[in-house]
């Protein structure tokens, strides 16, 4: 766990839950990409760096979700690094009770303060082109989270935090954590488009054809879609769906699952009201779901 692996010329990577980005700028700094999911990872990436003689200047977070944003509270205390996050994610990061309050809608209970839901708050300021070293550049990939964005390194490295999930993570949950379906599906189309010499997905292995895994992906999320609606074909209210969609796919229910699960669901919701696929229907004070 946190072996370091070369990706290519300058760029490396972590392995761990969700991997790390680290770029060496050669002049003895580097930068991070995301910052590993606690204290725990943050001190043996110290470590590591430490060992190598680099001094960390940054870390360009992808996205705000606590296994990205972990290790930044522990990094920027021991260096004194700058901390980026893309748009609205850096009011996250800054403020982390707000992604757990806003899966929760309301403020997050016991199980869902934990660190795998809340990172401890660190000091970010607005990742945007122009506070990147010379050849990185920012790729918007918002859907999963609302203004995630891949990082491209100077060696043709793209980082794409959490756009694909891993097939064998699919095959057993069949749900993967979205925000936003329909710009979830228009980023997936995005990275069709794109080239790299290396895609870095944070929770499977590097690659450098993503095809099979947007195709993996996006599968995933229309089959999800194609069996919520559905469901819907009876009228059903949202924790009905959520329950009919556990026992469909022999998942178990979890207070934490409930939330992602459950905001997942949400997403699928909003995305099929606003196609015209489901309508509302509220009877006897119940709010159901019905296809249209
Ligand atoms: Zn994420």
């Amino acid at each position: 766990m946190m072996e370091l692996i070369k990706a290519k010329g300058n760029t490396y990577y972590f392995e761990s839950p969700a991997k790390v980005g680290l770029v060496l700028l050669g002049d003895g700094t580097c930068v991070l990409i995301d910052s590993g999911n606690d204290k725990t990872a943050a001190k043996r990436i110290k470590r590591t760096l430490d060992e190598m003689g680099q001094t960390l200047v940054a870390i360009y977070n992808t996205h705000c979700h606590a296994d990205h944003i972990g290790g930044n509270a522990y990094l920027q205390a021991q260096t004194g690094c700058k901390v980026y996050s893309p748009g609205v994610e850096c009011d996250f990061t800054n403020h982390p009770i707000l992604e757990s309050s806003l899966l929760y809608s309301a403020v997050p209970p016991r199980p869902l303060r934990g660190k795998f839901m809340l990172a401890e708050p660190s000091v970010a300021e607005p990742l945007t082109a122009d506070v990147l070293p010379t050849g990185f550049s920012l790729l918007p990939l918002g859907g999963h989270a609302l203004d995630m964005v891949g990082i491209r390194t100077p060696d043709d490295v793209l980082f794409v935090g959490d756009v694909v999930s891993a097939p064998e993570t699919l095959a057993k949950y069949r749900v993967a954590y979205t925000f936003d379906v329909g710009n979830y599906l228009a980023s997936l189309d995005t990275l069709r488009g794109v080239k790299a010499a290396l895609f870095v997905p944070s929770h499977t292995p590097p690659t450098a054809d993503l095809t099979e895994l947007l195709d993996l992906n996006e599968a995933a999320a229309n089959a999800v879609a194609a069996d919520i609606l559905d469901l819907c074909r009876t009228p059903r209210t949202h924790e009905m769906l959520l329950k009919a969609l556990f026992d469909k796919y022999g998942l178990t229910l979890t207070f934490s699952q409930f939330a992602l699960v459950g905001g997942a669901l949400r997403a699928y919701l909003s995305w099929l009201l606003d196609t015209g696929r489901v309508e509302p229907l509220i009877t006897e004070n119940y709010l159901y779901y019905k296809a249209v």
